[in-house]
């Protein structure tokens, strides 16, 4: 069942989505080869409870850490690891906040030093599909356009839309109804409605769609061992629009902002 949100709840969540887009923030700024995954997890986990929060993922479904950290090939649910980072990474963060009982979730994907130009545009293209896939959720249509528009991009470049895994309803629960799908047909699927939040995040592989476990029961890698990338904001239909609640302003603000950034406007 679909909890469609009031305008106040819709600004609690938004609480909550920034504290996790200053925790990304804060992140973007020590990224860099030689830091661990397992340090950025710290990091954030100190910051959230020091601005009021609630690492939303610890201990969720028994997940151990505040954070995804997806290096390369992993896609999503990577477990922090002492790893240090290298130049040419890519790493997929994904956070959630728990506050004033309501959650915020999203992801970015960071670049490691130098990242090769292939990677460049798979950053590109996974984040105008998740900008495409936002300007989908409107009224008027419904779910599955939201999935059409992020799988008409990013297949058009010749990439991988990750099936296995979907965006979600938000709210007082992390994982709520509808799920939401990065693939999709045209005027498919639940229409959306006024005071529908969700959690918009397409999964996006150089190559192949498919993907597996890894044996530490979390981690998603792809296939053919390409790299994959993920983009999540938070996303509310508010007078019949989407309004982003998340940002990646304190992204930006950290390092700068991406040029594919500067020539994609909404
Ligand atoms: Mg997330
Ligand atoms: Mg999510």
């Amino acid at each position: 069942m679909i909890h469609y949100k009031s305008k106040e709840e819709v600004e609690i969540i938004r609480t909550s989505a920034l504290l996790v887009s200053k925790t990304l923030g804060m992140l973007a700024a020590e990224i860099k080869p030689g830091v661990s995954p397992l340090k950025l997890d710290k990091l954030a986990e100190t910051f959230i409870r020091d601005h009021g929060g609630i690492p939303g993922f610890l201990g969720m479904y028994d997940f151990p850490n505040s954070l995804c950290t997806s290096v390369n090939e992993q896609v999503v649910h990577g477990i922090p690891t002492k790893k240090p980072l290298e130049n040419g990474d890519i790493i997929s963060i994904d956070c959630g906040v728990f506050m004033n009982n309501y959650y915020g979730d999203h992801a970015y994907t960071f670049e490691v030093g130098d990242v090769s130009d292939e990677i460049k545009q798979l950053l590109r293209v996974t984040h105008e599909s998740l900008e495409l896939g936002i300007a989908a959720c409107r009224v008027g249509n419904r779910i599955e356009d939201i999935g059409h528009a992020v799988q008409t991009h990013a297949e058009k470049h010749g990439y991988g839309v990750v099936r296995e895994l979907v965006g979600h309803g938000l709210g007082k629960s992390m994982h709520e109804d509808p799920q939401v799908p990065n693939y999709g047909r045209r005027g498919r699927g639940k229409k959306i409605k006024e005071g529908l939040v969700v959690a918009i995040e397409p999964m996006i592989n150089m190559g192949t769609h498919r993907v597996k476990h890894l044996s530490d029961g979390w981690s998603i890698v792809t296939m053919d061992g390409k790299p994959s990338a993920h983009f999540e904001h938070d996303v509310a239909v508010v007078d019949g629009n989407p309004v982003v609640l998340s940002t990646f302003d304190y992204i930006y603000e950290a390092i700068g902002t991406p040029e594919y950034v500067k020539a994609f406007s909404r």
